[in-house]
């Protein structure tokens, strides 16, 4: 599990995060839900290790890796603007993390491909990744995040740049692929409707603060306060 004790961080005069404390458990979907600016990719960042917190403390399965860099934490991350090589093929691109960790070639190749089934993107193996429709690429890229069997699975706002249809057809397809992996994921994004589809728990934020974190019916029959109510009032 991930435990996320007391985090904060500042940047000079900017107080980024400020308290979050939350236990992730094994296999759970976590949506942090929040507007602009509240500190939800700040918080996936330190989780992935690509931030340090200036004070608090990071436990990924038991162990303390506050001060361990991003390359010794067993997460993968997925980003809004799918950074996918454009000079090398899908299938490449899905192995690239497994040649990394100096996976022979015959198996990373055959992972690759199991993880292209799993997004629905067999047979694409060979294409180049420049010439694929948005949501395909981001289907290789979360191929390309799943290969390495991560502990945790991080995804920011990974589906905000498709247009809506496609966004709502991801959704449920990344709920089912997490259903299948049973593995921890935590999704950042700031569409409600996106975290009510997806969670099986919705942690809050606001202005640097974890406010309340409960599943989904939880937040929507009992926000804790005005600023949940009015959020979730917002449709837009
Ligand atoms: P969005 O929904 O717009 O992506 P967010 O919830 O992900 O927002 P963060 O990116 O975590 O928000 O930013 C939280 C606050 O910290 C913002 O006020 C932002 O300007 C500030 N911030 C984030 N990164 C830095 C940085 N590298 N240097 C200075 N300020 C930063
Ligand atoms: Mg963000």
């Amino acid at each position: 599990e991930i435990t996320l004790l007391e985090l904060e961080k500042r940047y000079g005069e900017t107080t980024a995060v400020e308290d979050v404390s939350v236990e992730i458990t094994d296999g759970e979907l976590l949506c942090l839900l929040g507007p602009s600016g509240s500190g939800k990719s700040t918080t996936l960042r330190m989780i992935a290790g690509l931030e340090t917190p200036t004070s608090g403390t990071i436990r990924i399965g038991g162990e303390d890796v506050t001060d361990h860099p991003a390359y010794d934490r067993n997460t993968s991350t997925v980003f809004q603007d799918w950074a996918l090589f454009p000079h090398k093929s899908v299938l490449e691109n899905v192995a690239f993390g497994l040649k990394m960790r100096g996976v022979p070639k015959e198996q990373r190749h055959e992972r690759a491909e199991e993880m292209l089934e799993r997004v629905q993107m067999s047979g694409y193996g060979d294409h180049d990744p420049t010439n694929l429709s948005g949501g395909q690429k981001q289907r290789v890229a979360l191929a390309r995040s799943l290969a390495v069997n991560p502990d945790v699975l991080l995804l920011d706002e990974p589906l905000s740049n498709l247009d809506k249809r496609l966004r709502e057809d991801m959704q449920i397809e990344l709920r089912e692929i997490h259903e299948d992996l049973e593995e921890t994921f935590v999704h950042v994004t700031h569409d409600q409707d996106e975290a009510f589809t997806l969670a099986d728990r919705i942690g809050i934020m606001n202005e640097g603060e974890l406010i309340q974190v409960g599943d989904p019916d939880e937040i929507y029959e009992n926000p804790k306060n005005r600023f949940i109510e009015g959020f979730l009032g917002d449709t837009n």
